[in-house]
């Protein structure tokens, strides 16, 4: 049977500045700005998303910034890094880079095949850039950083856990993920073994629970083929007691949402119907892009999300 479960879709995290959230993600790390539209539960806060060229799949990290949020704490229960994908012929550019834009960072460090620098955005959200060469996905430039050294989407993710065996035995049962490496504390699972979608489930007993807040992610996202496949992906995670809220409307997917067993906040989105609903590939990410039901409070809504510009020059 085919699966109903693909790889990662996209991530989502909370921030405190929508002009410093663009200008660390687009101006320093050089992902695309695909989408700016608000939270489709708050629409007075905006919701970007980041990604490749189109925003594929596995590439895809998103914010909803809320002006002045006060910072959380990472610990377990929480996905606390997302990791990057990069050439390994493109560290050093990147050191350079970071140390250029005053980002401080730990590393490099070998894990598994992979050469990893850690470092975290102004909010504390917690990054890495993995240098391999096993990504053959090209990648995105605004033309600011060299296309041979842009981030070609995510590398994985890693999760706090308590202990590893429930979330590892739902990914594996019912999300299609198999077992890829284990060392230490540090798990390791995909539903490709590709780069974009590799989880980490990281066992930390003795951290503290994590708080929600700007610097710390809201969910993470899978990818499902199609509507079907989303509705029987349902029906196993029903069958798992998991409780999975119903279908949502999110125009560029449709969602449910369910917690996984050591309390992070799980979505299976659909791949598309994508970014390019609304927007031309030339012109995603230009303009204030609304549902439906909030085109009639554009006026409204305009003057309250703050205004940001576009503009990644200085960041060369
Ligand atoms: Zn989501």
């Amino acid at each position: 049977m085919d699966k109903l479960i693909t790889g990662i879709h996209h991530i989502t995290a909370l921030a405190s500045d929508a002009q410093h959230n663009i200008d660390f993600y687009c101006g320093v790390l050089g992902l695309r700005l695909v989408k700016k539209t608000v939270n489709f539960d708050a629409p007075e806060v905006y919701h970007f998303y980041y990604g490749d060229e189109i925003g594929q799949p596995g590439t895809i990290l998103t914010f909803f910034p809320y002006q002045g949020l006060s910072g959380g704490r990472h610990g377990k229960g929480m996905l606390n890094t997302t990791s990057f994908s990069l050439a390994s012929s493109s560290l050093g550019f990147w050191e350079e880079r970071l140390k250029k834009f005053g980002v401080n960072y730990k590393g490099p460090s070998d894990r598994f095949e992979e050469t990893v620098l850690y470092f975290e955005d102004g909010d504390g959200l917690g990054l890495e850039l993995i240098f391999s060469d096993k990504d053959q996905r090209p990648g995105f430039t605004y033309g600011h950083i060299p296309a041979e050294h842009s981030i070609k989407g995510f590398y994985g993710a890693e999760l706090w856990v308590e202990g590893y065996e429930k979330s590892a035995a739902l990914l594996t049962e019912q999300m299609d993920h198999v077992a890829i490496a284990e060392k230490g504390n540090r798990f390791r699972y995909a539903a490709k073994d590709a780069p974009g979608h590799y989880i980490d489930l990281v066992c930390m007993p003795d951290s503290l629970r994590g708080l929600s807040g700007a610097g710390t992610v809201h969910h993470i996202a899978f990818s499902t083929p199609d509507a079907q496949t989303q509705l029987d992906a349902r029906v196993r995670i029903s069958q798992r007691m998991l409780n999975p809220t119903p279908v949502l409307d999110r125009s560029y997917f449709t969602s449910i949402y369910f917690r996984e067993p050591g309390g992070i906040l799980f979505e299976i989105a659909t791949a598309g119907p994508g970014f390019m609903i609304d927007e031309k590939k030339e012109e995603l990410g230009t303009s204030l892009k609304l549902p439906n039901q909030y085109e009639a409070y554009r006026e409204q809504i305009e003057k309250t999300v703050v205004p940001i510009n576009l503009n990644f020059e200085k960041y060369r």
